[in-house]
């Protein structure tokens, strides 16, 4: 185990777009009654400065690419649909992450609240719900609240060798990329060469390694903010825990530490692979070592929403 150097930018840049056919005359004026406590005074703030800036353009006008967001069927008509979209754009210090991006994100969601609009994150590519426990902000700050997204990738070659009738967790043929933490100062994580009848350990790890990270990048901006350059551990020992912790919930069921190996991979990119002296492909791995460590969970509520549902007499 060797440690490595990961550059934290000082100032990292977000944005939101609004899909809508109903553009406000005056945005600013709508957005801090709907946003809710404890973000209206951070809203109100922010907007009077340029780190946070909005924008309505015609939607023949916008140059980037709205199509390869995850969103239902529904949503995208919307998309596709709308005359208009507002672009918020976002820019904060990485040592005071999480919370001016929540508050951020509360000023996208009141905006798309007063315009009927469709709320896209293009940095995690996905549209977010507006029904369900996480459709407000929180108070803190819950990594599972669809703030990361993810991208898979097939490898058309891998996938052509696929032996008919071979082991279906065996090939290699797909990547996978956790998307949205450059908000927060951390590069995508990637992992490659997962088999695509198994993924859901390799994303788990994923999802875990992030919840690792910036835990710890957190703590790391809290003790020394003005440093540009942070030493990581190259071989991180992933804890059940760092998984719960990325849904904030208790653990319901067992699992194992893992030892994995980061590798720089680009200014954007962490990959995420077996450790050193593991001989085996990442297939391997993942049935191996990675299906028996990691919970079989797509996703979880938070504890708090466990509760709210009890209460709510909704079940436990
Ligand atoms: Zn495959």
């Amino acid at each position: 185990m060797s440690p490595f150097v990961l550059s934290v930018p000082e100032v990292v840049t977000s944005h939101y777009v609004i899909a809508t056919s109903e553009p406000p005359a005056d945005p600013y004026a709508v957005v801090p009654w709907r946003v809710p406590e404890p973000f209206r005074k951070p809203a109100i703030e922010a907007l009077k400065t340029p780190r946070l800036g909005i924008f309505t353009i015609d939607a023949g006008e916008a140059t980037w690419r709205l199509d390869d967001v995850l969103a239902c069927e529904e949503d995208r008509r919307r998309i596709r649909e709308s005359s208009h979209q507002i672009l918020l754009v976002h820019q904060a210090l990485t040592v005071e992450q999480p919370h001016r991006e929540q508050v951020a994100r509360a000023v996208a969601r009141a905006l798309a609240d007063a315009t009927g609009g469709v709320l896209i994150d293009p940095q995690a590519r996905q549209v977010l719900l507006r029904d369900g426990l996480a459709r407000a902000e929180r108070g803190w700050f819950r990594m599972g609240d669809q703030w990361f997204g993810t991208r898979y990738d097939v490898d058309e070659a891998a996938r052509r060798l696929h032996p008919p009738g071979g082991d279906p967790t065996a090939c290699g043929c797909l990547r996978i990329t956790l998307l949205g933490l450059r908000r927060f100062g951390l590069p995508d994580l990637a992992i490659d060469k997962v088999a695509c009848a198994q993924d859901l350990p390799a994303l788990n790890l994923l999802r875990a390694v992030a919840s690792r990270l910036l835990t710890d990048q957190w703590r790391w901006c809290r003790e020394r903010p003005a440093r540009p350059t942070r030493r990581l551990d190259d071989h991180p020992k992933i804890e059940p825990d760092d998984f719960w912790a990325f849904w904030g919930a208790t653990p319901y069921l067992d699992g194992r530490p893992v030892i994995t190996r980061l590798v720089t991979s680009s200014a954007t990119t962490l990959e995420v692979a077996p450790p050193d002296g593991y001989a085996g492909t990442v297939a391997d791995w993942s049935r191996e070592v990675l299906a028996p460590a990691m919970p079989p969970v797509v996703g979880c509520p938070a504890d708090e929403d466990s509760a709210h549902a009890r209460s709510a007499g909704g079940g436990a």
